[in-house]
């Protein structure tokens, strides 16, 4: 790990990747996601259930694989329970920008994941933290063709 990551990133990533929240099975969720990303070795599974009008009611992850990958499923997991589809896909939208683009404005929804905005500078971490939220996206999708069936 580089030494050009700043202090909340360090705090935020370690605290998650030690201990992960929302990590677990969860063999009654509608919806199970897997998804690798083979550059790094990281794995998750992201275990999902969504309301009727595509609210996200649960998400839950298992898997492994770096901190970066393991902090970050952590943290979107408790970003996104409790809200609608369209605001987790918002959420989606800027932490790809975080993680992807120039700092600056970053939107104050993001919270403590602001701290994973020192990946950009790591195209191969971008990866990794990105992982869950392609699962998520995936998990999304899925729902969404379940639905209009
Ligand atoms: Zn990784």
């Amino acid at each position: 790990m580089s030494d050009d990551l700043d202090e909340l990133y360090q705090t935020v990533l370690l605290e998650h990747s030690k201990r992960p929240r929302n990590f677990g099975e969860f063999p009654e969720a509608t919806i199970h996601v897997d998804a690798d990303n083979p550059s790094c070795g990281d794995e998750i599974h992201l275990h999902a259930d969504f309301d009727p009008e595509g609210k996200v009611v649960k998400l839950q992850f298992t898997g492994q694989g770096c901190a970066i990958s393991q902090a970050s499923a952590s943290l979107m997991t408790l970003k996104l329970q409790g809200r609608s589809g369209a605001e987790a896909l918002q959420m989606l939208g800027d932490f790809r920008q975080l993680v992807t683009q120039e700092p600056g404005n970053e939107p104050e929804t993001l919270g403590d994941l602001v701290a994973f905005g020192g990946v950009r500078k790591f195209p191969q971490r971008v990866k990794c933290a990105m992982l869950p939220w392609r699962a998520f996206e995936q998990a999304h999708d899925e729902w969404q063709r379940n639905s209009s069936s």
